[in-house]
């Protein structure tokens, strides 16, 4: 029997309860029926979200909610600042390149995150920058970024912060609200549990004026037109309803174990992993490390693509290598989303097993104990 199980950061497990949402019969968007479903999907947005402000769905991948905030925030000409700390901080860059944006890229050690010191160094340097777009979560090293000090930095300037939360959202404390975040970013596929195929995208007041003020340049990734239907209750294109449906039951179960709680656990997660894997002899990549996906660097004389399809194909449990710069130098593992801390035990039992099989020198059980000392020190009673 190979009992399927995705340990990356996205796309992640889907719990039953939502899979199931998703088989019922499908109602029609512009019709009586959804619009309730709709306007509970917008409060549960908002929840996940931790905010008053609006946050538009959109029919697409997280890429998407990224293209949407740059067009509608920016025109051609416009100056932002982009920080380029791995793969997903660079697609700022390349975004902002496509619309000719005037952005400056600050590109950065793969293996750190920005500080707000150099968010403030930026903005004294690119006093016209319109928007500062930053990653939460860099997904491609396992960085985490504080967001809360550098929304202070930028709430002093008329810049708008931009936050790719793609990976991060649900499961990273993030305070659209309380740190003053302008405009969130994320995906269906990752936290919140569900299938790949939405985007989300929060909007702050100071957001909304610049979209307001910006001489439109998109069409179907258009914040205003969306930011305008969504106070009507409604999205100017056919929404997807069963992923609509099935977002209501996935932030019903997020409701019940509350959204605090759910960060508690993917800190618990992470950390009995990374105790595990240091146990084996594995170094963290990222000097300051995330809780959605822990990267760890392969030890000499170990393929970390013959990990990778071990795990996979062998053990039927799904990590992934590094991207770019750190294919073959890395490994990454999420316990993110549907996962649970007894969940992490059978991942770290078959690394072990995974790594022993290349011939690393690893004491049977070394890693599980370690994860389980971990859990048994951080599991609430
Ligand atoms: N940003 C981050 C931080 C991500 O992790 C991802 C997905 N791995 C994306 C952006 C892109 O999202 P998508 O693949 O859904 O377009």
């Amino acid at each position: 029997m190979m009992k399927h199980t995705l340990f990356t950061p996205g796309p992640t497990n889907v719990p039953p309860e939502v899979l199931l949402a998703m088989a019922k019969p499908i109602v029609h968007h512009r019709a009586p029926d959804f619009d309730p479903i709709f306007k509970q999907a917008c409060e549960n947005l908002q929840y996940v979200f931790r905010t008053k402000n609006p946050v538009v769905p959109l029919t697409s991948s997280g890429t998407g909610g990224m293209e949407a905030t740059v067009t509608s925030l920016l025109a051609p000409g416009d100056q932002a600042i982009a920080i380029e700390g791995g793969k997903f901080g660079e697609r700022w860059g390349k975004i902002c390149k496509a619309y000719g944006i005037n952005c400056h890229v600050e590109k950065i050690d793969w293996s750190t995150s920005a500080s707000p010191a150099l968010i403030e160094k930026l903005l004294k340097d690119f006093p016209q920058a319109k928007a500062v777009f930053t990653t939460h979560c860099e997904t491609s090293t396992g960085a985490l970024t504080d967001i809360e000090g550098i929304a202070r930095v930028v709430a002093k300037t008329n810049a708008v912060l931009v936050v790719d939360a793609v990976s991060s959202l649900a499961a990273e404390p993030l305070e659209t609200d309380a740190w003053g975040v302008d405009v969130v970013v994320t995906g269906s596929q990752k936290a919140l549990m569900l299938p790949p195929g939405m985007a989300f995208v929060s909007v702050s007041p100071k957001a909304q004026a610049m979209i307001e003020a910006s001489p439109v340049t998109n069409f179907y990734f258009g914040l205003k037109g969306a930011l305008k239907k969504l106070a009507e209750n409604t999205t100017p294109w056919t929404s997807p309803v069963s992923l609509v449906v099935a977002l209501n039951a996935a932030v019903d179960m997020i409701r019940k174990e509350g959204i605090e709680s759910i960060w508690a656990r993917h800190k618990r997660c992470a950390q009995a992993i990374r105790k595990g894997c240091e146990a084996l002899g594995l170094n963290l990549y990222s000097q300051s490390p995330a809780n959605v996906v822990v990267a760890l660097t392969v030890p000499a004389g170990v393929e970390a693509g013959k990990v990778v399809k071990t795990m996979r194909d062998r053990f039927a449990m799904t990590i992934t290598g590094g991207q770019e710069e750190l294919k073959g130098k890395i490994i990454r593992i999420a316990a993110l989303g549907y996962v649970e801390e007894f969940d992490v035990l059978s991942l770290v039992g078959a690394l072990e097993m995974a790594l022993r099989r290349q011939g690393y020198a690893c004491e049977v059980g070394a890693g599980v104990s370690a994860a389980l000392k971990s859990l048994e020190e951080t599991m609430p009673a």
